[in-house]
């Protein structure tokens, strides 16, 4: 178990590699995940510290929820909320054990680095750190250990707030990602991710009429109608759209006379993104897009049967204020005549954002302020979601944020997500242990 001292970053450092060891793989199985083993530990470790509940919807699948109960209660509530999974690794693609949880050179390795275990660690520390003070807040301070946010939250965040609403809703969230430094000409920028887009994700029945493979000569092949569905879906160009917060990040990067125009432009921007790091450019497409990515394909039977069934899965990324009839209008427009043959079925998971004018983005501000001299904050959005979703639905306020050094590069910590060699510097460990500890008192204090 790790030992206290006042500087936080052996601590840390010590969890996050007990938590990065734990291998809690969430693989969309019911039964993967496990996150039991992190709970175990972290309710361990934060002992005697707060009040604790642990929920388990099924078998192995725990979250833990730690609250300081607040002196006043009609003092707004804060959470602290780390997801305890991770998604699978390809080993072969790694130049250290992605279990291993080394420190080399000052960089912890391993699955869920930085999504999002370090941060799942410092938010562990730093309620760790409030408790052993004597910290009594106004507002109720609650961390929540959860599980299954790799694979939509329905053992984990979703299923805590239909069934466990008192215990885990919070008037303020605050979780992954967020709060890596961007330089620019006027100071670093600090993105906040008050919003995420939504998913569409669809899938696309392609139908043809069964034949031999030996006489294919005009017949109704499903594969081949599919492979066009699928062509004209990657060479579809939807318009850019300029929304709010996309408009103050883009202003907030003081990118100059030159380039802040063409970001803001829906005529411009394409062209405009194109030579840019591509680290960078996936993102601000993505934050300015409706997203089309076909990702399965499943069909045919063998390979003398001319086949009559194609599934298509397409992952569809929605932006704020965009509905599921508009996104699926864009899919049809995407097909042209292939919308009237196909069968589509959508899930539609819709974009959610927090206002930017609130006292949680005001404590950020000055804690940051203190933090990381010179900073500013600005607002970003997330291309893909988390479990603040959940959270902003019931009510809450939730952000994406934490602090990172400079050592880490906004484009290498983008490609790290659910990538190979993810890593995480020991500074922004601390970092980030300092945040928490500072917006809790700021904030709840
Ligand atoms: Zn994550």
């Amino acid at each position: 178990m790790p030992t206290r001292t006042e500087d936080p970053t052996a601590e840390v450092t010590d969890l996050l590699q007990l938590l990065i060891r734990n291998q809690c793989v969430n693989d969309g199985t019911v039964s993967s995940g496990e996150e039991i083993r992190s709970v175990d530990l972290l309710a361990g470790y934060l002992a005697g510290a707060g009040e604790h509940e642990i929920y388990e919807p099924r078998p192995g699948r725990q979250s833990l929820v730690v609250r300081l109960e607040g002196s006043d209660p009609d003092a707004p509530t804060l959470m602290l909320m780390g997801h305890t999974d991770v998604v699978p690794v390809n080993p072969d693609g790694w130049s250290r054990d992605p279990f291993g949880g080394e420190v080399i050179e000052g960089f912890v390795w391993g699955r869920g680095a930085v999504d999002m275990l370090n941060l799942t660690a410092s938010q562990a520390v730093a309620f760790r750190r409030l408790a052993d003070s004597g910290f009594k807040p106004k507002g109720t301070l609650i961390y929540l250990a959860v599980a299954d946010e790799e694979s939509q939250g329905v053992w984990g965040a979703d299923w805590l707030l239909q069934h466990e609403r008192d215990s885990v809703f919070a008037d303020y969230v605050l979780t992954e990602s967020g709060g890596i430094q961007v330089p620019t000409a006027d100071g670093v920028r600090l993105p906040v991710l008050v919003g995420e887009k939504g998913t569409y994700w669809s899938k696309i029945h392609v139908h043809g009429t069964p034949g031999h493979g030996s006489q294919p000569f005009h017949t109704d092949n499903a594969l081949v109608t599919a492979a066009e569905v699928v062509r004209r879906i990657a060479a579809y160009r939807p318009q850019a759209q300029i929304h709010e917060v996309w408009r103050r990040f883009v202003e907030g990067l003081e990118l100059g006379p030159d380039m802040t125009p063409l970001l803001l432009d829906p005529d411009k921007i394409d062209d405009a993104i194109v030579d840019l790091p591509l680290g960078l450019a996936r993102t601000f497409h993505a934050c300015t897009h409706t997203t089309f990515a076909p990702t399965v394909a499943h069909g045919g039977t063998k390979t003398n049967v001319i086949p009559d069934h194609v599934t298509l899965e397409v992952d569809i990324r929605t932006l704020p204020g965009q509905s599921g009839p508009d996104a699926l209008a864009l899919l049809r427009e995407a097909l042209g005549d292939l919308a009237d043959v196909v069968d589509i079925e959508s899930n539609d998971d819709p974009s959610t954002a927090s206002a930017m004018d609130t006292p949680l983005w005001d404590s950020l501000g000055r804690v940051t302020a203190r933090l990381c001299e010179g900073s500013a904050l600005i607002p970003s959005l997330m291309a893909g979601a988390t479990d603040n979703r959940f959270f902003r639905r019931a009510g809450s306020v939730g952000y994406g944020f934490g602090l990172f050094s400079q050592r880490l590069a906004y484009e290498d910590y983008a490609t790290m997500f659910h990538g190979n060699d993810e890593r995480v510097d020991q500074e922004s460990l601390a970092l980030s242990t300092h945040l928490w500890e500072a917006v809790a008192r700021d904030l709840v204090g």
